[in-house]
């Protein structure tokens, strides 16, 4: 069986991309017990390949890593790449989200338009052979948060073709249509070619 790292430190993360990757015949360590780098990347991209570059360093392993943003139109693509540290450097999901509604306070439905976008870095022998796989999903931001399920700015994330946030969707109907999910399929397709014969 072959092992691929996913290198978050990021508990929710890992158990999305481990479900969503659970069809392959893979098996999908953890490096969790390892401090990743800063982030200090200026794009999703830099920082989906800088965690997977060193968690090939750390396990001289093929190493995946995503980094993902919420891009939203009236704030001019803000907080994006600085979504996770949006309030502040510890984190943390509730602020995040209380600041991006407080922004959005007086905005009416049609003007909190926004992108979850994530983009996915394979690094199969360090510093040689990186590719990444980009998905994005559409919707809105609402007003005050809704559903229980889910992370991050799920539960302030409308997806109109679904009536729901994400919080609202069940772990496993989000892991058909996320944007992670968008972004896994390609680097799935290419691990089929590249690696299973299938
Ligand atoms: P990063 O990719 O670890 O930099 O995460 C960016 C920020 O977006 C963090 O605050 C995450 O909690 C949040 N985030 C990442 N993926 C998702 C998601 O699928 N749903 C909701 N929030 C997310």
């Amino acid at each position: 069986m072959r092992h691929i790292v996913i290198a978050t430190g990021n508990p929710d993360k890992f158990r999305e991309i481990k479900a969503i990757l659970s069809d392959l015949p893979i098996d999908f360590l953890s490096l969790k017990d390892i401090t990743l780098p800063e982030e200090t990347g200026k794009t999703l991209e830099e920082n989906a390949i800088q965690k997977a570059e060193a968690g090939a360093n750390l396990s001289s392993k093929i190493s995946i890593a995503d980094d993902t943003g919420l891009e939203v139109d009236a704030l001019n693509g803000s907080p994006g790449v600085y979504s996770a540290r949006f309030a502040g450097p510890s984190g943390n999901y509730e602020a995040n989200r209380k600041k991006l509604l407080e922004l959005l306070d007086s905005r009416p439905f049609e003007q909190r338009k926004a992108i979850f976008r994530c983009v996915v870095a394979i690094v199969e022998i360090s510093g040689e052979l990186t590719r990444v796989f980009e998905g994005k999903v559409e919707g809105y931001i609402t007003q005050e948060e809704r559903g229980t399920y889910g992370f991050g700015y799920d539960s302030i994330f409308f997806v109109p073709e679904l009536g729901k946030t994400f919080a609202e969707i069940t772990p496993c109907l989000k892991n058909k249509i996320s944007h992670r999910t968008l972004a896994l399929l390609k680097l799935k397709e290419y691990l089929k070619n590249k690696y299973l014969n299938v």
